[in-house]
Protein backbone atom coordinates (compact mmCIF):
# COMPACT_ATOMS: atom_id res chain seq x y z
CA UNK A 1 0.00 0.00 0.00
CA UNK A 2 1.43 3.17 -0.78
CA UNK A 3 1.77 5.80 1.82
CA UNK A 4 1.84 8.99 0.87
CA UNK A 5 3.71 12.29 2.44
CA UNK A 6 4.43 16.24 1.27
CA UNK A 7 7.52 17.88 1.29
CA UNK A 8 7.66 21.50 1.41
CA UNK A 9 10.74 23.67 0.56
CA UNK A 10 10.71 26.99 2.55
CA UNK A 11 12.96 28.48 0.58
CA UNK A 12 10.79 28.78 -2.62
CA UNK A 13 7.30 29.65 -0.90
CA UNK A 14 6.97 33.49 -1.59
CA UNK A 15 4.10 33.95 0.68
CA UNK A 16 1.74 34.41 -2.47
CA UNK A 17 -1.17 32.14 -0.49
CA UNK A 18 -2.51 30.55 -3.97
CA UNK A 19 -2.05 27.77 -1.80
CA UNK A 20 -4.32 29.04 0.88
CA UNK A 21 -7.23 30.30 -1.91
CA UNK A 22 -6.78 27.25 -3.87
CA UNK A 23 -8.00 24.92 -0.46
CA UNK A 24 -10.64 27.24 0.44
CA UNK A 25 -11.95 26.86 -3.02
CA UNK A 26 -11.62 23.25 -3.26
CA UNK A 27 -12.81 22.50 0.02
CA UNK A 28 -15.43 25.30 0.15
CA UNK A 29 -14.38 25.30 4.03
CA UNK A 30 -16.29 27.67 5.73
CA UNK A 31 -15.84 31.17 7.06
CA UNK A 32 -12.48 31.91 8.93
CA UNK A 33 -11.30 28.42 8.33
CA UNK A 34 -8.49 27.30 6.30
CA UNK A 35 -7.05 24.07 6.06
CA UNK A 36 -3.54 25.34 5.18
CA UNK A 37 -1.95 28.75 6.21
CA UNK A 38 1.48 30.47 5.45
CA UNK A 39 2.92 31.77 8.36
CA UNK A 40 5.32 34.55 8.53
CA UNK A 41 8.38 34.85 10.53
CA UNK A 42 10.76 37.95 10.75
CA UNK A 43 13.88 38.24 12.08
CA UNK A 44 16.52 40.56 12.41
CA UNK A 45 16.24 44.54 12.37
CA UNK A 46 15.99 46.35 8.95
CA UNK A 47 18.20 46.52 6.58
CA UNK A 48 19.67 43.30 7.94
CA UNK A 49 15.90 41.93 8.56
CA UNK A 50 14.39 38.53 6.64
CA UNK A 51 10.95 37.20 6.26
CA UNK A 52 10.29 33.04 5.87
CA UNK A 53 7.15 32.09 5.05
CA UNK A 54 6.29 28.48 6.73
CA UNK A 55 2.79 26.55 4.53
CA UNK A 56 1.38 24.95 7.66
CA UNK A 57 -1.04 21.96 7.37
CA UNK A 58 -2.46 19.16 8.56
CA UNK A 59 1.05 16.90 9.28
CA UNK A 60 -1.00 12.99 8.42
CA UNK A 61 0.90 11.95 11.47
CA UNK A 62 2.35 8.79 11.72
CA UNK A 63 1.77 8.42 15.32
CA UNK A 64 -1.28 11.25 15.55
CA UNK A 65 -2.44 12.30 18.74
CA UNK A 66 -5.72 13.32 17.81
CA UNK A 67 -7.02 9.73 16.23
CA UNK A 68 -6.53 8.10 20.26
CA UNK A 69 -8.34 10.50 21.53
CA UNK A 70 -11.84 10.33 20.01
CA UNK A 71 -14.07 9.26 21.44
CA UNK A 72 -16.77 7.95 18.81
CA UNK A 73 -13.40 7.00 16.61
CA UNK A 74 -14.45 9.57 14.38
CA UNK A 75 -10.52 10.65 13.99
CA UNK A 76 -8.78 7.67 11.96
CA UNK A 77 -6.20 6.99 9.57
CA UNK A 78 -6.50 5.33 6.45
CA UNK A 79 -3.96 2.36 5.45
CA UNK A 80 -2.26 5.19 3.16
CA UNK A 81 -1.33 7.09 6.13
CA UNK A 82 -4.07 10.05 5.41
CA UNK A 83 -5.91 11.02 8.97
CA UNK A 84 -8.95 11.86 8.21
CA UNK A 85 -12.14 12.85 10.23
CA UNK A 86 -15.71 11.11 9.68
CA UNK A 87 -18.17 14.30 10.21
CA UNK A 88 -21.19 11.63 10.41
CA UNK A 89 -19.44 10.58 13.47
CA UNK A 90 -17.84 13.77 15.14
CA UNK A 91 -19.64 14.72 18.14
CA UNK A 92 -17.51 17.98 18.54
CA UNK A 93 -16.37 17.57 21.59
CA UNK A 94 -12.78 18.84 20.63
CA UNK A 95 -10.54 16.72 22.20
CA UNK A 96 -8.59 16.20 19.23
CA UNK A 97 -8.43 19.92 18.89
CA UNK A 98 -6.64 20.16 22.09
CA UNK A 99 -4.07 16.60 21.35
CA UNK A 100 -3.25 17.98 18.32
CA UNK A 101 0.66 19.93 19.02
CA UNK A 102 0.42 21.84 15.51
CA UNK A 103 -3.07 23.64 15.84
CA UNK A 104 -4.17 22.02 13.05
CA UNK A 105 -7.58 21.16 14.21
CA UNK A 106 -10.71 23.49 14.92
CA UNK A 107 -14.11 23.32 14.98
CA UNK A 108 -16.54 25.00 12.27
CA UNK A 109 -18.71 27.67 14.49
CA UNK A 110 -19.72 29.49 11.28
CA UNK A 111 -20.87 27.13 8.58
CA UNK A 112 -21.39 29.36 5.92
CA UNK A 113 -19.19 28.51 2.46
CA UNK A 114 -17.88 30.18 -0.56
CA UNK A 115 -20.13 27.93 -2.61
CA UNK A 116 -24.20 28.38 -1.11
CA UNK A 117 -25.22 24.85 -1.93
CA UNK A 118 -22.52 23.49 0.37
CA UNK A 119 -20.74 21.84 -2.22
CA UNK A 120 -17.82 22.26 -4.21
CA UNK A 121 -17.54 23.21 -7.75
CA UNK A 122 -14.63 20.71 -8.14
CA UNK A 123 -13.93 16.88 -8.43
CA UNK A 124 -16.98 15.56 -9.09
CA UNK A 125 -18.20 17.42 -5.77
CA UNK A 126 -16.84 15.03 -3.81
CA UNK A 127 -15.38 17.13 -0.80
CA UNK A 128 -19.16 18.56 1.23
CA UNK A 129 -18.30 21.26 3.59
CA UNK A 130 -17.99 20.23 7.12
CA UNK A 131 -21.42 21.08 8.89
CA UNK A 132 -21.36 23.69 11.83
CA UNK A 133 -20.42 21.90 14.91
CA UNK A 134 -17.58 19.40 14.32
CA UNK A 135 -13.93 19.22 13.87
CA UNK A 136 -12.21 19.90 10.86
CA UNK A 137 -8.79 20.54 9.05
CA UNK A 138 -7.05 19.09 6.10
CA UNK A 139 -7.55 15.72 4.40
CA UNK A 140 -4.54 16.04 1.94
CA UNK A 141 -7.57 15.92 -0.41
CA UNK A 142 -7.67 12.19 -0.61
CA UNK A 143 -10.47 12.77 -3.06
CA UNK A 144 -8.27 14.13 -5.52
CA UNK A 145 -5.53 11.85 -4.44
CA UNK A 146 -7.92 8.63 -4.73
CA UNK A 147 -7.94 9.73 -8.88
CA UNK A 148 -3.92 10.59 -9.42
CA UNK A 149 -3.77 13.85 -9.06
CA UNK A 150 -2.58 15.73 -6.45
CA UNK A 151 -3.33 17.60 -3.76
CA UNK A 152 -5.10 21.28 -4.78
CA UNK A 153 -2.82 23.24 -2.99
CA UNK A 154 -0.11 21.36 -4.77
CA UNK A 155 -0.71 21.55 -7.99
CA UNK A 156 -1.30 25.66 -7.42
CA UNK A 157 1.85 26.54 -6.21
CA UNK A 158 3.64 28.91 -9.04
CA UNK A 159 6.81 27.95 -7.19
CA UNK A 160 6.68 23.98 -6.67
CA UNK A 161 7.52 24.80 -2.69
CA UNK A 162 5.26 21.93 -2.40
CA UNK A 163 5.87 18.27 -3.33
CA UNK A 164 3.50 15.57 -3.17
CA UNK A 165 3.93 12.04 -3.52
CA UNK A 166 4.73 8.12 -2.11
CA UNK A 167 7.46 7.75 0.24
CA UNK A 168 8.66 4.68 -1.36
CA UNK A 169 7.40 5.44 -4.95
CA UNK A 170 8.75 3.99 -8.10
CA UNK A 171 9.16 7.54 -9.56
CA UNK A 172 10.38 10.33 -7.71
CA UNK A 173 10.53 8.56 -4.14
CA UNK A 174 9.85 10.87 -1.26
CA UNK A 175 12.53 9.27 0.64
CA UNK A 176 15.20 9.87 -0.90
CA UNK A 177 14.22 13.83 -1.63
CA UNK A 178 13.91 14.27 2.05
CA UNK A 179 17.17 12.45 2.75
CA UNK A 180 19.01 14.53 -0.16
CA UNK A 181 18.23 17.58 1.12
CA UNK A 182 17.76 17.02 4.60
CA UNK A 183 13.89 17.63 5.31
CA UNK A 184 12.77 17.72 8.98
CA UNK A 185 9.24 17.42 10.49
CA UNK A 186 7.94 19.98 12.69
CA UNK A 187 8.37 19.58 16.61
CA UNK A 188 9.91 16.38 16.50
CA UNK A 189 9.87 15.80 20.02
CA UNK A 190 5.96 15.69 20.14
CA UNK A 191 7.27 12.05 18.84
CA UNK A 192 4.23 12.58 16.43
CA UNK A 193 6.57 11.23 13.43
CA UNK A 194 5.08 13.89 10.66
CA UNK A 195 4.60 12.75 7.13
CA UNK A 196 4.59 16.53 6.15
CA UNK A 197 8.80 17.65 6.27
CA UNK A 198 10.23 21.18 5.23
CA UNK A 199 12.99 21.59 3.29
CA UNK A 200 15.19 25.00 4.90
FE1 LIG B 1 -3.59 14.97 14.03
FE2 LIG B 1 -2.54 17.40 14.30
FE3 LIG B 1 -0.98 15.36 13.44
FE4 LIG B 1 -2.89 16.38 11.84
S1 LIG B 1 -1.06 17.48 12.61
S2 LIG B 1 -2.49 14.17 12.24
S3 LIG B 1 -4.50 16.92 13.31
S4 LIG B 1 -1.95 15.56 15.46
FE1 LIG C 1 4.15 29.41 -0.76
FE2 LIG C 1 3.45 27.94 -2.87
FE3 LIG C 1 1.66 28.52 -0.98
FE4 LIG C 1 2.50 30.44 -2.61
S1 LIG C 1 1.34 28.62 -3.19
S2 LIG C 1 2.28 30.58 -0.41
S3 LIG C 1 4.62 29.84 -2.89
S4 LIG C 1 3.50 27.26 -0.75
Amino acid sequence: MAKYGMIVDIKKCIGCNACTIACKVEHNTPNEMHYTQVLEYEEGEFPNSKRTFLPALCNHCENPPCVPVCPTKASYTREDGIVLIDHDRCIGCGACILACPYDQRARVEDDRTVFHDGKTVFVNNANAAPPKGVAAKCDFCYHRVDHGDVPACVETCPTTARIFGEWDGAEKPLRELAAKYEAKGLLPEKGTEPNVLYIE
